[in-house]
């Protein structure tokens, strides 16, 4: 098969994705928080688009617009494409954004080709993923699966606003929650595509990679308690500083990550007390969040480091606590899909790369309903959740390229 195309799909993926990038809550910036106006705004005009090319749509009651071709055989097991319109503050336009409007340049695309699916074929805008307004986690895509949390419509944004009132006031509905929930049997899978956020493609020069599992994460919470003195009578030998004990143990972290393939691990709080150019520092407070795509790899790496940890703190006379608080398995993909979504890389004349997804995502969420699998897009410096993230028109291209050749291959 020639590698070469025209750019149609992708100058079609751009044009959308610049019709999406036109709703921000901040005129300024790209900022669009979930049930916010400019969340309203893109909802509608996701939907515009999604009746434009031919699906049968509506935004449901928690603010994701989802749209149906029925296709041949309209009770056979759908095939699902999506990702999510919501942004973080100050977001670039491609995150969650491409995944949705590859969905419909590929429906478009198989629609001008006079294709009729053998199977339905939905595809769907999350409105929750970035969990950058309510403390949720994957709300909108966790409701297929019958996963939503009742008590995330008590939470509060950073403005007190409750996302009950929120989601009324957006025009959702609390009450049709349950009502959102999937049969599993009603579906064969999940496809989204996503931009990398990272630099692994970019640096193998490919536009596309398949992603091999989303790494599962642990979090946890140190404190590290020794004794305050005054930096200038306290002898060396007879400190017991918190902070250098600290600091020994951020090393380790960062020598945990390293040292296995995959595996990262970082510390992204720090509080030191008292916090005094003069006191010797009395307690730390200290954040680990360390990521594998394998489970067993990860709780390993956590278990040698909290080793680690305890000998420094033994070593140095300082008394330490360590609190989990998050432990989320990796999510496999589905070999059949990804298998397909292989063949058409290849098939296209790109090198297979697979990699792991650092990030979270809905597919997340959607593996507790269907099989999943993703792809990614590189983009350019690796750069995500910032204003500079960007894509070619040549990658956009690919990707749509990959996802219409698969989708061809699944739905024939
Ligand atoms: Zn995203």
């Amino acid at each position: 098969m020639t590698n070469r195309s025209d750019l149609t799909l992708g100058r079609r993926t751009m044009a959308m994705l610049d019709e999406l990038a036109r709703y921000s809550d901040d005129p300024q910036r790209l900022t669009r928080l979930y049930l916010s106006k400019a969340h309203r705004a893109a909802a509608e005009a996701t939907l515009r688009m999604m009746q434009e090319v031919g699906l049968d749509s509506h935004i449901d009651p928690l603010g994701s617009v989802v749209g149906r071709l029925a296709g041949k055989a309209p009770q056979a097991p759908a095939l699902l494409i999506g990702s999510h319109i919501d942004s973080v503050i100050d977001a670039g336009r491609y995150d969650g954004t491409l995944g949705v409007v590859l969905g419909l340049v590929v429906v478009e695309a198989l629609r001008e080709a006079g294709i009729v699916p053998t199977c339905p074929i939905e595809v769907v805008a999350f409105g929750d993923e970035e969990n950058a307004r309510f403390p949720t986690n994957l709300s909108t895509s966790y409701a297929f699966s019958g996963n939503y949390k009742t008590e995330w419509l008590e939470s509060a944004d950073e403005h007190g606003a409750i996302l009950r009132d929120e989601l009324v006031r957006f025009g959702g509905n609390p009450g049709g929650i349950a009502g959102i929930k999937r049969d599993p049997a009603a579906y064969r899978g999940y496809i989204e595509v996503h931009i990398e956020q990272g630099p692994q493609l970019e640096a193998a020069e490919l536009p596309v990679g398949l992603v091999s599992a989303i790494n599962g994460v642990t979090r946890a919470r140190a404190t590290v308690i020794g004794e305050a003195g005054h930096a200038g009578t306290v002898p060396m030998a007879m400190r017991r500083d918190a902070l250098a004990a600290a600091a020994e143990m951020i090393a380790a972290v960062e020598r945990a990550g390293a040292i296995r393939s995959d595996t990262v691990a970082t510390v992204g709080v720090t509080k030191v007390q008292p916090g005094a150019v003069n006191v010797i520092p009395a307690r730390v407070d200290f954040t680990l969040d360390a990521r594998a795509p394998d489970d067993t790899v990860r709780h390993g790496m956590v278990t040698d480091l909290l080793d680690e940890f305890t000998g420094i703190a033994q070593r140095r006379g300082v008394t330490l606590t360590v609190e989990p608080f998050m432990d989320s398995p990796a999510t496999a993909m589905d070999k059949t899909l990804l298998g397909v979504l292989e063949n058409s890389v290849r098939s296209l004349g790109v090198a297979p790369l697979h990699l792991a997804s650092g990030a979270g995502h809905d597919a997340v969420a959607m593996a507790a309903l269907c099989p999943v699998a993703m792809l990614f897009v590189r983009c350019k410096g690796g750069i995500s959740h910032n204003p500079a993230e960007s894509i070619t028109l040549e990658d956009g291209d690919m990707a749509a390229r990959v996802l219409l050749d698969a989708v061809r291959t699944l739905v024939s």
